[in-house]
């Protein structure tokens, strides 16, 4: 017992990337600390999220990239793609992730809890596979969120999701995903590279609402020119099963597509449900997302949530990142808020997007007058290969204070150069800090510091060339 009669200082909830960081660190303070988990340690990212996408988003670029070495002299011989094996070696390479994230746990001092874990109060926590009550005098829920399963969608129970396409047992030779935002769109290309006869049908006139549109157009170009169907403007109505086992979706539209799987990737929702939190006082939104101040503290005083299930921003560093926060405002006394501006971020599409800070369309609505300078090249790798696809950079500049507000990038490893991006907009470098900036030779990123007259302005939210 602490010295508040309670079995635990903390008990986490949920031991997906935030939970775990926070139970580390509080555990790691010298606080006895448990972390419960129903599914695996490691949570979404590590076991069916960023992980294992990225795997298979390297497993889906050989193609080209056997393709592409002919330019460059080289033969290769016949190739032949075992999706199988591409599963079973993703598997081992999370089962060692996962075992790390245990240990990790373990050394740090917290008590693993492998059980569904649900609030009973705002002190008692039932744990469903003893059925065993356990207290603490702190709560955090961070159960994370699931894929929305769209139960309005007659034959949705033949879809599959994110969750199900780690694990498919076949390669489909067809596949209509719905949905147009991060999954959506990289599956797609996924299933494209490795083979697929790839359908995404999109409720929206393009593809990535949110991003810059200049890198919405691009890649809609591109993925189309590869060969992968994009419907916008149109939605799965229903699904059937066919006595062939495919199955067919049906259009709003009108059109019927037949397929060997039909996913669902149109959003994920917090994981709130028969979690108890009316007992404890804990209060969700309209939905279904834990309420929380800036300190992710909940409508109860000693329950605090993060990541996910807050519906916040989804992604695994903020998850992290509001994890840190927690411990530094609850165990080491320093009030800390999440700071959730100018978050840079990928799609793993082909060709890749990384972004940070604001689009055009944002900033135009926020400053009198910005500079765009953008540009298109070939990157130098594809002169060689022949192969036809650009790379977009740009960059949105306040004119008032030559600050860049953001910074767009989509073409080969946008990702990690937006990392570093981020540091320049999160630092509120200006436009003449990338001027001076030598550039860094053979390479994609010197573009970024050679652009230096901007392609056009923005005045008062309208475009003016020159
Ligand atoms: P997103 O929110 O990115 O996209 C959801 C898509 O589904 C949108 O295009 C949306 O359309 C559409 N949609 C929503 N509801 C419906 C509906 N009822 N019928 C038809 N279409 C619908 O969600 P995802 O599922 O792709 O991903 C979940 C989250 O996971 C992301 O928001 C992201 O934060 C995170 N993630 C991050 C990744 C990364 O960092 N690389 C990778 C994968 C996921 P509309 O635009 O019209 O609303």
């Amino acid at each position: 017992m602490t010295s508040g009669g309670f079995d635990f200082d903390l008990l986490v909830i949920g031991g997906g990337s935030g939970g775990v960081r926070a139970a580390r660190r509080t555990a790691a303070l010298g606080h006895r600390v448990a972390i419960a988990e129903e599914y695996r340690f490691g949570g979404t990212c590590v076991i069916r999220g960023c992980v294992p996408k990225k795997l298979l988003v390297y497993a889906s670029q050989f193609g080209e990239q056997f393709e592409d070495a002919a330019g460059f002299g080289w033969t290769v011989g016949e190739s032949s793609f075992d999706w199988a094996q591409l599963i079973a070696n993703k598997d081992r390479e999370i089962d060692r992730l996962e075992q790390i994230y245990s240990r990790n746990l373990e050394s740090a001092g917290a008590e693993l809890l492998k059980s569904r874990a649900v609030l009973e109060s705002a002190h008692e926590v039932r744990l469903l596979e003893t059925d065993k009550v356990v207290t603490a005098e702190r709560i955090l829920l961070a159960a994370g969120g699931r894929a929305n399963p769209f139960a309005g969608l007659p034959g949705a129970e033949h879809c599959i999701t994110s969750n199900e396409a780690f694990h498919l047992k076949r390669l489909p030779g067809s596949i209509v995903i719905l949905g147009g935002g991060y999954i959506a769109v990289e599956f797609a290309n996924i299933f494209h590279g490795l083979g697929s006869d790839v359908t995404l049908v999109y409720r929206g006139k393009k593809i990535l609402g949110g991003f810059d549109d200049d890198l919405r157009d691009a890649l809609q170009e591109a993925m189309t020119k590869k060969g992968i169907r994009i419907l916008c403007e149109d939605t799965i109505v229903e699904v059937a099963g066919k006595a062939d086992g495919r199955f067919q979706a049906k259009l709003k539209g009108g059109a019927v597509l037949d397929a060997d799987e039909v996913m669902l990737a149109i959003g994920r929702q917090p994981n709130t449900l028969d979690l108890g939190c009316e007992k404890a006082g804990v209060e969700l939104d309209e939905k279904g997302a834990v309420k929380v101040d800036a300190f992710s503290k909940t409508t109860a005083d000693n329950i605090w949530a993060l990541g996910d299930i807050t519906n916040r921003i989804q992604l695994t560093p903020v998850a992290i990142h509001e994890a840190m926060c927690f411990v530094e405002t609850v165990f080491r006394d320093r009030p800390t808020q999440p700071d959730l501006e100018d978050i840079p971020t990928a799609v793993f599409s082909q060709p890749e997007i990384g972004t940070v800070g604001m689009t055009e369309a944002e900033a135009s609505k926020e400053f009198a007058e910005l500079e765009i300078y953008r540009t298109t090249f070939r990157p130098m790798r594809n002169t060689l290969s022949g192969r036809d696809e650009r790379t977009l950079m740009k960059l949105v500049v306040d004119a008032a204070s030559r600050r860049v507000v953001g910074a767009h990038i989509l073409g080969p490893d946008a990702g990690e150069v937006a990392q570093i991006l981020g540091v320049c907009v999160k630092g509120r470098l200006t436009k003449d800090v990338f001027d001076r900036t030598m550039a860094l030779h053979p390479t994609a990123a010197e573009e970024l510091v050679t652009m230096y007259e901007p392609s056009y302005r923005v005045r008062d939210g309208k475009r003016v060339d020159g």
